[in-house]
Formats: structure tokens, sequence, C-alpha cells
């Protein structure tokens, strides 16, 4: 059986962050189901579609790395693509009570679907998607904690281009 993972987020927009624990997944497991999350409470800065487009732009070239668009629960995406993991990137102690959580919910809700935490690599615990938004807004150079793709996108976004 092919061990499937599959990464939920917002990717508002995608960062070395999210990047980095997908480019380690990679290896871990045989392919790794990225998950756009469609309808979202954060009122986010780009579109679901541009979030989508940014985000597979990215991740085009890792060969075993899809990704797909979700608006149902984590854990029906999860089964929807044979999934047996979520993986859920933790930086700090301020992400762990909310994603332990999380978590709980999802094993409550299916005992079939795993979560597994993977740690953020020193060199990139501190990029979260709205610090990056917030440098962005405020003319701040963002090209370490992005992809040059992204870091265009928020420009042309932010300046109305
Ligand atoms: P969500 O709204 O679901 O938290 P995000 O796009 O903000 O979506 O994050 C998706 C996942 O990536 C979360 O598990 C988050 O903790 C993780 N993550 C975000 N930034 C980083 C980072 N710099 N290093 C490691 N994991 C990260």
């Amino acid at each position: 059986m092919p061990r499937i993972a599959c990464y939920p987020g917002t990717f508002d927009p995608i960062t070395n962050g999210h990047i980095d624990i997908i480019t380690r997944c990679a290896k871990l497991y045989d392919s790794i189901i990225v998950g756009v999350a469609q309808n979202d409470k954060k009122n986010p800065l780009f579109s679901f579609a541009e979030r989508m487009q940014l985000t597979e732009q990215v991740l085009g070239a890792m060969p075993n790395v899809k990704v797909h668009g979700f608006g149902e629960l984590t854990i029906e995406f999860a089964r929807k693509h044979s999934a047996q993991v979520i993986l859920r990137g933790l930086r700090a102690v301020s992400d762990f009570d909310f994603e332990f959580q999380l978590a709980a919910m999802n094993r409550k809700m299916a005992t079939d679907v795993e979560t597994v935490f993977i740690p953020a690599s020193a060199t990139d615990a501190y990029i979260s998607s709205s610090l990056v938004r917030e440098i962005a807004a405020l003319n701040g150079d963002v090209s370490e904690f992005v992809p040059q793709v992204v870091a265009t996108a928020l420009y042309n976004k932010l300046r109305g281009g």
C-alpha cells in the first residue's frame, strides 16, 4: 500500500517554511497531497485560485507532490486521496495548543487518519504567511522568506498590479 500524506493549509501565500516541510516529507512518503483550503474564515489576501496557482507553480517540479483544493473537512480530504496521514508543521509552543486540539478532534472523527507533526527547521521557524504579508505590505523585502514568484505576486497584489 503506498504511503500517502496530505498537507492541508491556507497557503496565503506558500512560504519557504511550507516548502521545507513538503521537501522533507516527500522523502518519507510515496506521495504528498498538498491541500489548499478553499473556504477560509481567515479572509485571505490571495483568492483561492491565486493560492492554488502559486502553490502549483512553486511545487510543480516535485514528482511525488500534487496540489488539490479542498472545501470539505480535512479528514474527508485525506480519505478522498487515500492519505493515511495529515501533516502539520510546528514552529513554536504557540502552535502547539491549537494543533493538538485539532489533531484530537480529527482523530475523534476519523481513527483511520493519523496526524503527524513535523518540527520547523531552525532556519524557517520564524516564517509565517501572515508576517510575510505584513512585511510586503510595508514595502519590506520578502525574498528570503518566499520563492521569487510569490514575492512578485505579493508585490503585484499589494500595489494593485
Ligand atoms: P493553516 O491556516 O491551516 O494554519 P497555513 O498555510 O498557515 O495554514 O499553515 C499550514 C501548515 O504549515 C500548518 O501546519 C503550519 O503550522 C505549517 N507552517 C506554516 N509556516 C511554517 C514554517 N515556517 N515552518 C514549518 N511549518 C510551517
